[in-house]
């Protein structure tokens, strides 16, 4: 079953319901106080992956160190790096500022209002475009993610699979159809706000919905089991030894990523395998330390999208400055100002303590 909301009465009273419910239970969040482009885009990439209530703090960082596009398109990508720091997917960071760059050098720092020109933009898509254009310039045009597939999954009591395309043109096309003639942009995070507040994923809070008389799912106790979202392929599990070298003036071993994965950022040298500690010396002493000294920093797991990392890690004392290519001595000093991915937030908190 896959039909847009014909019915124009019971589309007028979504609407109106909806836009009641969040007048009175918004959240109050920064980028809600002025209709800013610049602050909803950045609230909107840095949303994609992460709850609010964890990125405010990050946000608020964010805006203070870069105010503005001309902010942000002039700085240095190793300031922008640190400040997503902990936020991963280090590639938004990366689009962010080099759509910043375009803003500034082809609109004079005005960020478009068509969805031609944003989608043109690195890093902004159909869901970022119709986020900027509705809630920054109150044009009706749809920002379908997640939370909105489910809600219009269970108010159409809908099961296609919403990881198919078809899924987002039919929820966009029902979106397009309750866009109230004023008011776009309200009507874009009230949707988002159920969806995240009300319409949860798991165990949605039917008795404290505004639409509960106009949903389909809830009339055919079907609220639990929609929506239908096939299985993505498990990630691939990796086992990797973290060898944090330090040498005699305390200087550890870095290096900053080339790969596809977390590319940019700063880490400390990895091996393949779960290394013994016993391993993890002779390791060392294949990479030309002799004496050194290892003591064991204990395990940690990442969980990236599509692979997960589990890790051991030991603290390896060396003498002398061996220099292996790509790889650098980094002071505590330097090491504070670079951006070292979350993946290692085990051993980077040893190092502070
Ligand atoms: Fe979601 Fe329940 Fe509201 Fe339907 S009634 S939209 S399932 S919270």
């Amino acid at each position: 079953m896959c039909k847009p909301i014909v019915d124009a009465a019971r589309a007028k009273a979504i609407t109106t319901k909806l836009l009641c419910w969040y007048d009175e239970n918004k959240r109050d969040l920064p980028w809600r106080h002025a209709k800013e482009p610049y602050h909803i885009w950045i609230s909107e990439i840095m949303a994609q992956q992460t709850r609010i209530q964890f990125l405010l703090a990050y946000y608020n960082r964010f805006i203070t160190l870069f105010p503005t596009v001309e902010s942000l398109a002039a700085a240095p990508e190793e300031e922008v790096l640190k400040a997503w720091e902990g936020l991963g997917y280090y590639s938004r960071a990366k689009n962010l500022q080099k759509a910043a760059r375009v803003i500034v050098q082809d609109y004079s720092g005005r960020i478009p209002d068509t969805k031609e020109e944003l989608i043109a933009l690195p890093g902004i898509g159909e869901y970022t475009a119709g986020a900027i254009l509705s809630i920054a310039y109150d044009k009706p045009v749809p920002a379908v993610d997640g939370n909105v597939l489910r809600v219009f999954a269970r108010l159409e009591d809908d099961d296609t699979d919403i990881m198919q395309p078809a899924a987002k043109r039919t929820t966009a096309k029902r979106v397009e159809q309750l866009f109230p003639a004023a008011r776009a942009g309200c009507f874009t995070q009230a949707l988002m706000e159920l969806g995240a507040l009300v319409c949860i994923p798991q165990n949605p809070k039917c008795e404290n919905c505004p639409l509960v008389q106009d949903c389909y799912a809830f009339a055919s106790h079907r609220q639990h089991i929609l929506p239908i979202k096939a299985a993505k392929a498990a990630p691939k599990e990796c086992e990797k030894t973290v060898l944090v070298i330090v040498n005699e003036t305390g200087e550890i071993l870095m290096r900053q990523r080339s790969e596809t994965l977390l590319s940019g950022l700063w880490e400390f040298y990895m091996a393949e395998g779960r290394l013994t500690e016993r391993q993890a010396m002779e390791h060392l002493c294949s990479l030309g330390f002799v004496d050194g000294v290892i003591t064991p920093m204990g395990a940690a797991k990442h969980v990236f999208s599509h692979i997960i990392w589990h890790m051991t890690g030991y603290m390896c004392r060396v003498r002398g400055k061996i220099l292996l290519s790509d790889y650098c001595w980094v002071d505590a000093d330097t090491r504070a100002k670079l951006a070292v991915p979350a993946a290692f937030r085990h051993y980077v908190h040893q190092l502070s303590e």
